[in-house]
């Protein structure tokens, strides 16, 4: 296949290595030193703290306290400082700040020192990659012509920071183009990185609902509206929108994860709560799955003379990559792992990142970075007290951003 993304011929590709590689012990310190310090969504003030103070030691310009604790730093390219430049191409890079409330297992001696929060997603390392990928384009400004802004999001665990991010400004004044971004994954080994074009992470939805039935004595049924047998129909029948709606072409998901009823085995209860996640990529799913739950639960409800009080919202859309995005990140990424073996398309997953917010507004590239490595004990999954990643992976996620920055650039012009 023919790259749409020539490489830029100024570059000398082997030199990008060789410097960006200088500088994995300090993107190391920087990530052990964040993953000490970790904080919850929107609460990222030593995080934003630090970076603010590297980007402010290296001279990069930037904005703090976005959307609560975000940054936006912004690199001007050759020839970009001038006022006169029209409609001056924009690169951003997101990376997400925030850590999650689980109490740290690992013993090592960068362990978190925040009781009960801890870094088990790798955002810590996301930081670090961006910092690193800041500072790197900063001393290498001529080697690019056109502006890359760095996006520093807080709270993509939740409750979300990209919306307020977006809402605030930071895809505008100068206009972004196209965005990309990384996560750091332990379900693909070191060396590899998933990446494609189309859906990558999933939609995710949700719902509250409670069954309002009329309880009684167990041995009497027939004065009551049992709520646990309403509920459990619905429940089954919940599945069948996965078997028997959705077309078996796009994968989707329903899962009940909450039930709640009763108090005692001779007592028929009256109320059942439950909650659920809904999980899909098609974007032209959005509304579908609202519409079937509520058929459902009334439809059920209604022949067994309950009532039912249903909270339906949506929490983030699908990440869908753009084909000649994404391409440029699979170009680069395949001369970074040295393999087209360690390119893994079949990376999808429905798990869900609020990146999909920037997808929305801009074209561009979610991509996984393969940071599992069993031989050192450094493969539990995300959001497992035990979570840490192979650090190897933070100097080929800054290489992979400033090559994609080099070559979209050439790109460009
Ligand atoms: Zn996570
Ligand atoms: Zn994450």
């Amino acid at each position: 296949m023919v790259s749409t993304f020539p490489n830029p011929s100024s570059v000398d590709l082997s030199r990008i290595r060789l410097s960006i590689r200088s500088l994995q012990p300090q993107l190391v310190e920087w990530r052990r030193r964040l993953h000490q310090q970790p904080e919850l969504g929107f609460q990222e003030k030593l995080t934003a703290e630090f970076v603010s103070q590297k980007l402010q030691e290296w001279r990069i310009e930037h904005k703090t306290g976005i959307a609560h604790t975000g940054i936006v730093a912004t690199i001007k390219g050759k020839g970009q400082d001038s006022e006169t430049i029209q409609n001056p191409k924009v690169l951003a890079i997101r990376a997400d700040m925030d850590a999650l409330p689980i109490q740290e297992l690992n013993e090592v001696p960068y362990k978190s020192q925040h009781d009960g929060v801890m870094h088990a997603c790798g955002h810590d390392g996301h930081t670090a990659i961006a910092l690193g990928t800041a500072y790197y384009l900063q001393q290498h400004r001529q080697d690019f012509s056109g502006i890359v802004k760095i996006i520093f999001q807080p709270a993509e665990e939740s409750p979300g920071g990209a919306k307020p991010m977006i809402e605030a400004g930071v895809l505008k004044n100068p206009d972004v183009d196209a965005i990309i971004g990384l996560h750091l994954w332990n379900n693909l080994p070191l060396g590899t990185v998933g990446v494609r074009a189309g859906a990558l992470m999933a939609a995710v939805e949700c719902f509250n609902c409670t069954i309002l039935g009329k309880g009684g004595h167990g041995a009497l049924p027939h004065q009551t509206v049992d709520s646990v047998v309403v509920a459990a129909q619905i429940v089954n029948a919940l599945q069948t929108i996965v078997a028997r709606n959705v077309n078996p072409i796009d994968s989707a998901v329903v899962t009940v994860g909450e039930l709640h009823a009763g108090t005692k085995r001779n007592v028929i209860a009256d109320t059942a709560r439950m909650s659920a996640t809904v999980r899909y990529f098609n974007p032209s799913l959005k509304g579908f799955f609202n519409q079937r739950v509520e058929q459902i639960i009334a439809g059920i409800c209604q022949s067994h003379g309950a009532n039912y009080d249903l909270e339906y919202w949506s929490l983030y859309p699908p990440v869908i990559n753009d084909i000649k995005i994404a391409e440029l990140v699979r170009s680069v990424a395949e001369e970074v792992v040295e393999t087209p073996a360690g390119i893994v398309p079949e990376c999808q997953t429905m798990a869900a990142e609020d990146m999909s917010f920037f997808l929305e507004e801009v074209p561009g590239c979610y991509f996984f970075l393969g940071s599992a490595n069993p031989a050192k004990d450094l493969a539990y999954p995300h959001h497992h007290p035990r979570f840490d990643f192979d650090e190897t992976a933070l100097a080929m996620g800054v290489e992979i951003f400033v090559r994609c920055v080099e070559k979209y650039f050439v790109s460009c012009h």
